[in-house]
């Protein structure tokens, strides 16, 4: 989709830092890491939000995230797996995106 930064990034016309690929989806740290581990996991498919999310790709989204927490360290003692949706959510990029945030103990709850 045209305007989407993470659209622009999925098709390689901006950097980013890159964690993990497949046919549907590509994960990548975060430009303004919260945690020391800090990165989204997200639909090649531009779909905005959540909302507009089917069961199959949020199923397959949330096992990839769960996935690369374990292999980047997050398995032991845990990490945050987050998705903002809209104004209410405090999304700002409206392109579907799981955070995932370890490294540290976070605080609840969010302000
Ligand atoms: P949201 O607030 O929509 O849940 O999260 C959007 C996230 O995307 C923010 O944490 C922000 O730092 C991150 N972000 C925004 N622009 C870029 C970018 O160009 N590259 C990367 N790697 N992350 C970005
Ligand atoms: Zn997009």
């Amino acid at each position: 989709m045209a305007d989407c930064i993470f659209c622009d990034i999925i098709r390689g016309k901006l950097p980013c830092k890159k964690v993990y690929e497949d046919e549907e989806a590509i994960a990548f740290y975060d430009i303004t890491p919260q945690a020391p581990v800090h990165f989204l996991v997200i639909p090649k498919q531009h779909i905005p939000n959540i909302m507009e999310a089917d069961q199959s790709i949020l199923g397959s989204l949330l096992f990839k995230a769960q996935r690369l927490a374990s292999e980047l360290g997050c398995a032991e003692k845990g990490a945050r797996f987050v998705i903002n949706c809209k104004a209410h959510g405090g999304q700002t990029v409206d392109h579907l995106h799981v955070h995932v945030l370890g490294g540290r103990a976070l605080g609840w709850p969010p302000g």
